[in-house]
């Protein structure tokens, strides 16, 4: 028997416990494994408080991360005893995911863990910190250099958004943090490397379609008017890798900032990210994250708190990332 968070709905109202279940009830896949620690990010927050539509099946087990220790495997690339971790593919919103102390998945979705990693550190990086680093990738992809200039992170005191700015700020570059909370967060986003804080209510004004230049680079992971605004000041060449709607799915801009200061818009998914691209980003996260990110960014909770901190992160009000320890 293992213990995990199951989501079951009742009409319209998704209900989230905590309960014990057997190896049997798990879904089919290659891979056995035991969890050792899954983590919360804005998707399983709208998940398990039933507020985005991110789960049809149910009962469905949450967690779109987990790392772990391969119980059995009928797949060559896996045995028994090896540490892997997981992030996307699905887990957790069309597949059983990580908020349970056994997942059973396709040997496809998993990857070794990263030299340097541990369970613990894997998942307070989880798919928030992978995505941040793909985030970056593509921003160095399109030839954005520290020497350029500026550049802003969106959303930074989530979870995508604190691993972008330490990333950032561990790379020479100079880290603009925009936070629609300076006071409660302003510190730690320095210590994370932020040279500069900007309330979040600057970018949110409507603006001209051009307005003046600033970025050399944007990570966004808050969409609509703060990224159009972001937009409307990126430098001529400029680019902006957006991955998030935590303000909007929405994109009130216009098409002035791309045909006439040439900014490139750089789509980052984490869920379908092919193997090759993940495991060169896992394998940097690890190189370049300092351990006081470690320290200042993560908070660790149980499987019992989950439902009270889904609710907080739909809501904006969590900081960093949270690991679940199982
Ligand atoms: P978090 O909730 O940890 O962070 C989101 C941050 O956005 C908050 O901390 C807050 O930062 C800011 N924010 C919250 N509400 C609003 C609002 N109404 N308007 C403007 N800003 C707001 O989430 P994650 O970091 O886990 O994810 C961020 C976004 O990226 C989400 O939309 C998520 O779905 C998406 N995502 C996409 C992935 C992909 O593969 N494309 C993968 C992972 C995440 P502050 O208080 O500092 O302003």
């Amino acid at each position: 028997m293992f213990k995990a968070l199951q989501l079951t709905q009742d009409g319209k109202a998704t209900l989230a416990k905590v309960c014990e279940l057997d190896d049997s009830a798990l879904p089919a896949g290659e891979v056995l494994v035991e969890v050792v620690a899954s983590s919360l990010n804005y998707k399983d927050g709208l998940a398990v408080t039933g507020k985005g539509k991110i789960i049809r099946d149910f009962p469905m087990v949450p967690g779109i991360d987990f790392a772990g220790k391969v119980l059995e495997s009928s797949d060559d690339r896996y045995q028994a005893g090896d540490e892997v971790v997981l992030t996307g593919w699905g887990v957790g919103e069309r597949h059983w995911g990580g908020m349970a102390q056994r997942a059973r998945v396709k040997a496809d979705w998993l990857v070794p863990m990263p030299k340097g990693g541990d369970h613990h550190k894997a998942m307070m990086i989880g798919t928030a910190g992978l995505t941040a680093m793909l985030c970056v990738q593509a921003l160095e992809d399109a030839g954005v250099k520290p020497e350029h200039g500026e550049v802003l992170v969106t959303g930074a005191s989530g979870g995508v958004g604190s691993v972008a700015v330490s990333l950032l700020s561990q790379l020479g570059y100079e880290v603009v943090a925009s936070t629609g909370r300076v006071e409660e967060n302003g510190d730690m986003l320095t210590a994370l490397g932020a040279k500069t804080l900007m309330p979040r209510s600057e970018l949110e004004a409507e603006c001209r379609p051009l307005e003046r230049s600033r970025w050399a680079g944007i990570v966004d992971t808050v969409g609509g008017q703060v990224l159009a605004t972001a937009l409307a000041q990126a430098n001529y060449g400029g680019a902006a890798a957006i991955c998030g709607l935590a303000g909007s799915f929405a994109l009130p801009t216009t098409v002035m900032p791309f045909i006439l200061r040439g900014v490139s818009l750089l789509g980052v998914d984490s869920v379908m990210c092919p193997l090759e691209k993940r495991q060169r980003a896992w394998n940097r996260i690890l190189e370049i994250l300092p351990q006081s990110y470690f320290d200042q960014a993560c908070t660790s909770i149980s499987l019992e708190q989950v439902h009270d901190y889904a609710d907080r992160i739909v809501k904006g009000q969590v900081t960093g990332r949270v690991l679940i320890t199982l």
